[in-house]
């Protein structure tokens, strides 16, 4: 038999969704009539914006003709996707990127998981805690993160930048020499965001101590206030040290359809082994050519459909339609005198459960008295315990009833 890969026994079960399911399916089969509603999903839950699916359709009718058949497109992805991004993301805001720094993929799930195959094996890795787990894992897969300590809820190579009330949610700088360090704002699943002012601190951070930002902004599109930049590329030198990761499934519902892309600036740069500086854009570039054949032709014409004057109205829509939810969700639990975050920039709730229960606790609470399932903040880290996050990807029927449901309940 072949040996496997033993990295792959140091990753964790994914104890949190199945966990939630266990309990979510015990509490139906003891309260079948309970009509649960669902605030836990990261899932979005509206239709595709028109601009979107007529240009799908059209696609599709082009790929039934010879004449405007087309196979295997360019794995970087098409031209006018490309320049579509470039205009209506980062020129739009004084930005110059240019058409070989942006890589067109089907999922920034894939990205953020597959970057660090491009950096050394011993390179050191920071996490903001709580964290998205998909930076982990793949690292933990790699060979990155070293055992993992079931006390500390960690693993000891991996450095956590906690992120809790007691900073706003605005992990300190590291304390150690790191090489990587993975950024998500606006964050799941806290919904907070930095200032171009606090985002600056990061950048020069990276430029003093030789490190390179993962910047995961894939809930860019969420962002209302003013001084809360979109792009990282919008702090000088950024170019210097940050990939910068987007998505268009909360943008514009392309959870299914799957579509995003990365940006890795020209001007990035790495040592190979004999301290000669090597380009970042071309190791990604072999590695993306080698490994992924492109998305589809039909997909990136519905995304390309995004930045039209009718798709930028109708994503604007979806984005309004959600944060209403968000508002709805944060003002409710406001005036009940919990203490929320997010939910302004981000179509994510975070809040810290009452009563200093933990959020298991708090789990099961929220959904024996008020039927609701929601998410455990301690499943995104250990600094997640004693929060609790909700979404807003529900339907306004099933969030407006789930805040009148929480209030109801003894907090
Ligand atoms: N990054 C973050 C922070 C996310 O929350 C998600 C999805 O939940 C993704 C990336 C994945 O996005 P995609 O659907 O493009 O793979």
């Amino acid at each position: 038999m072949a040996n496997i890969n033993h990295n792959f026994l140091e990753l964790q079960g994914s104890y949190l969704f199945s966990e939630i399911a266990k309990r979510r399916t015990k509490f139906i089969q003891e309260n079948p009539d309970a009509q649960i509603i669902s605030l836990g999903i990261g899932d979005v839950t509206r239709g595709l914006p028109e601009a979107v699916t007529k240009a799908m359709h059209e696609a599709v009718d082009e790929l039934a003709q010879a004449s405007s058949f087309r196979g295997y497109g360019p794995e970087q992805g098409y031209d006018f996707l490309i320049q579509a991004i470039i205009e209506g993301d980062y020129k739009s805001r004084g930005i110059d990127i240019q058409s070989n720094e942006v890589f067109v993929s089907d999922g920034s799930k894939c990205d953020v998981g597959n970057i660090q195959e491009i950096f050394s094996q011993d390179s050191i890795v920071a996490v903001q805690d709580p964290v998205y787990p998909v930076y982990v894992d793949t690292n933990v897969m790699a060979g990155r993160s070293g055992k993992f300590n079931k006390e500390l809820n960690r693993y000891e190579n991996i450095s956590y930048l906690p992120s809790s009330a007691e900073n706003q949610f605005k992990p300190s700088l590291p304390d150690r020499k790191v090489d990587l360090i993975y950024l998500c704002y606006p964050n799941n699943p806290t919904g907070m965001t930095l200032t171009k002012e606090e985002l600056k601190k990061w950048v020069d951070y990276a430029k003093e101590n030789n490190c390179i930002i993962l910047y995961d902004s894939a809930y860019e599109a969420y962002i209302q206030e003013e001084n809360v930049p979109h792009s990282i590329y919008e702090i000088e030198g950024a170019k210097e040290v940050a990939i910068e990761f987007r998505s268009f499934s909360k943008t514009a519902g392309f959870t299914g359809v799957r579509c995003a892309y990365t940006i890795v600036p020209r001007e990035l740069k790495g040592l190979d082994a004999a301290g000669n500086e090597i380009l970042i854009n071309d190791l990604w570039n072999r590695r993306h050519t080698t490994k992924f054949n492109g998305v589809s032709y039909v997909t990136q014409r519905g995304a390309a459909a995004i930045y039209s004057p009718e798709g930028k109205a109708q994503i604007a829509e979806l984005v309004d339609y959600y944060m209403t939810n968000a508002a709805i969700i944060r003002d409710g639990l406001k005036s009940l005198g919990l203490e929320v975050f997010g939910g302004v920039n981000a179509p994510y709730i975070w809040l810290k459960t009452p009563n200093g229960l933990n959020s298991w606790a708090f789990f099961d609470k929220l959904l024996s008295e008020a039927h609701i399932v929601g998410t455990p903040g301690v499943g995104f880290g250990q600094s997640g315990q004693g929060y609790f996050r909700l979404t807003a990807f529900g339907s306004r029927e099933n969030t407006e009833k789930a805040v009148e449901r929480i209030r109801k309940m003894s907090l």
